[in-house]
């Protein structure tokens, strides 16, 4: 088949294979070595964004074995499989080329049944690992334990927000007004994105004896800019992040034992699915991307990871912590400069002045990019078989 992107809202509802086995090919010829980094590694929310970029820079950079766990759809004959699952198999393929161990589980990450599906892999073909990626982004969390179904509210709290906010597909920039979350929106967004999924992973872990000694644990938040605050780190997803924070300190305690460590990671702004999704934030982004650009600063996920693990997951220097012991590594995006200029075009930011002051076809060549799309050297032309001759599920 023929295939095209079908953007309905934030989302895409089509992915293209050789794009995505493209964007993953090349986000691992970026990848230097890492030295002293991961030998085994697990990484949840393995196939995009953050996720994929850690693996990549665990696998391509460190030579690690990579088990990854993500929660994508397969293709049929007639439907493309999601951006994700095409990722998958393209990681797969090139690590097997390189002898790499690579296997990815797909399910409910949040399910005790793939914890025990995880376990019981490591024990086959890994032994212990040293090393868990915690990258899952979703709006919604089937509780384990008690079978509630919650899902989050990208809301603000206390009072209704009223907030510029940019159309990615026609390019308008408009205002919305954003009601307040009820205590129930804010208390399950925390069910969903908050640590508690984080613990019982850590939990099914030390329980199977399955971590190394000096094994280390990251989970990926965002702070941003204060002209975000309002949807983002003083709404819902902050309460959710906070609570990383909490569960952070308590992993810690409990890999005591094994002297190891969990650290939350604070990362820069990137066009990723999730961030889509959020109310003003493609507008931040763009106007970001614009004067990250003209710095010279700009990352993309593949060298942001890269920069996290060199620099501070296995740099030889203790890595320099916040007040509350997170590894920043927003401090390019929230330097002086950079939020001065971001901060000026702000108000200034309209339908009209955005081709000057923001980076709209940036943005939107990240977002087709992520479903494979806009991808140089790919033929979209070709007609291909979704399903990449494998029998569809
Ligand atoms: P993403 O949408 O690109 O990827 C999410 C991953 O989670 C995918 O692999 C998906 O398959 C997986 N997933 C979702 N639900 C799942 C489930 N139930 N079971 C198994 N896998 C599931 O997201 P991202 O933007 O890379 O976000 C990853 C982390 O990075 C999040 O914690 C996010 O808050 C954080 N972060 C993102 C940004 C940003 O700008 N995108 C900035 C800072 C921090």
């Amino acid at each position: 088949m023929i295939i095209r992107p079908r953007i309905r809202g934030f989302i895409c509802t089509t992915a293209h294979p050789a794009g995505c086995a493209v964007n993953v090919r090349a986000q691992i010829a970026r990848i230097a070595p890492v030295s002293n980094g991961p030998r085994k590694a697990l990484v949840l929310g393995a196939s995009g964004g953050y996720g994929l970029a850690s693996r990549i820079v665990a696998g391509f950079g460190a030579g690690a074995d990579t088990l990854g766990v993500s929660f994508e759809r397969a293709p049929t004959a007639t439907r493309t499989a999601s951006a994700g699952w095409y990722n998958n198999v393209a990681f797969e393929e090139s690590a097997a080329e390189r002898g790499l161990y690579a296997m990815t589980l797909d399910g409910d990450a949040f399910a005790d049944e793939m914890k025990s599906r995880v376990v019981e892999e490591i024990r086959a073909s890994l032994g212990q690992i040293d090393l868990l990626v915690y990258s899952l982004a979703s709006p919604m969390r089937r509780h384990p334990r008690t079978g509630v179904v919650h899902r989050s509210a990208i809301k603000p709290l206390g009072q209704t927000v009223h907030i510029k906010n940019l159309n990615q597909a026609t390019g308008d920039v408009g205002e919305v007004d954003l009601s307040p979350a009820t205590q129930e929106e804010t208390a399950a967004t925390v069910a969903v994105m908050g640590g508690e999924d984080w613990e019982f992973w850590i939990s099914a872990l030390l329980d199977a004896q399955v971590l190394a000694p000096g094994f280390k644990t990251v989970s990926y938040t965002y702070i941003g800019s204060q002209l975000t605050w309002p949807i983002y780190w003083k709404a819902t997803l902050g309460k959710a992040k906070e609570d990383l924070d909490r569960a952070a300190h308590a992993i810690g305690t409990r890999l005591s034992g094994l002297h190891g460590a969990a650290r939350v990671a604070v990362l820069k702004a990137v066009v990723t699915q999730a961030s889509s999704a959020i109310p003003a934030v493609p507008l931040y982004l763009a106007l970001l991307f614009k004067v990250m650009k003209a710095a010279g600063n700009h990352e993309e996920c593949i060298d942001h990871i890269d920069r996290l693990f060199r620099t501070a997951l296995y740099s030889d220097e203790a890595p320099v912590l916040d007040d509350v012991d997170r590894i920043r590594m927003d401090n390019w995006e929230l330097s002086d400069a950079i939020q001065a200029e971001v901060v000026q075009r702000w108000p200034l930011v309209s339908t009209a002045t955005l081709p000057e002051l923001a980076d709209l076809e940036g943005i939107r060549g990240d977002f087709l990019e992520i479903f494979g799309f806009g991808v140089t050297g790919v033929d979209y032309d070709a007609d291909i078989d979704p399903t990449l001759g494998r029998a569809p599920n």
